[in-house]
């Protein structure tokens, strides 16, 4: 959707690490989930979003306000589309029909509106309002679980790594979150297990 080529992160074990979730709406997944997923929870306040959008692909800067009412759908939208990516990449086409119906009610909401400059800048109409972010979250999910992106949908293949994305690479080959993680850890695992008297 954007130039933006993904997000720093920070493992539990303190590495850090470029990764890039490949479209927005699996980019909003970086921002925490339930159960397991709750230990990286960012989001506890409106605020929370507000600050996280700018960091996003959605390339709205900062101009989304949140209201409380818009973070409670934020985390049922998100929800949604975590259980939904997970199957996709699980190769299952089983979706749940509730978690269809949430990308619909969502994406239904009017997204944000472009607008352009004096100075021929292009921009948006200011404010714009969570729902107009979660309408723009939900209109790319549909285009990425409704087309032939969905098979593209994967998991990182790294040991106990729930990292999602949307594989955008020309031959659909990629498997790790980041090479610079999973990737390298791979790597020196299959090296290791060739020469077991290193
Ligand atoms: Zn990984």
């Amino acid at each position: 959707m954007t130039l933006a080529t993904g997000m720093r992160l920070v493992g539990l074990d303190g590495q850090s690490f470029r990764f890039d979730a490949g479209t927005l709406c699996l980019e909003l997944l970086l921002t925490g989930g339930e159960g397991e997923l709750s230990k990286w929870e960012r989001l506890h306040t409106p605020g929370d979003l507000a600050d996280w959008i700018p960091n996003s692909r959605a390339g709205l800067g900062d101009l989304v306000q949140v209201s409380a009412g818009e973070l409670a759908a934020t985390l049922r939208l998100r929800a949604a589309l975590q259980r939904l990516a997970a199957t996709a990449a699980s190769g299952s086409r089983a979706f749940s029909a509730a978690d269809l119906s949430a990308l619909n009610e969502a994406a239904a909401a009017p997204p944000p509106v472009p607008v352009i400059g004096p100075a021929l800048e292009r921009g948006w109409a200011s404010p714009v309002t969570g729902a107009q972010f979660l309408s723009m979250v939900a209109r790319d999910a549909v285009e990425v679980f409704g087309g032939p992106a969905l098979d593209r949908v994967r998991m990182c293949g790294g040991e106990r790594c729930l990292l999602l994305f949307l594989d955008t690479s020309r031959p659909g080959a990629r498997r790790w979150c980041s090479m610079d993680r999973c990737g390298n850890r791979h790597k020196l695992r299959t090296r290791r297990d060739r020469h077991p008297a290193g």
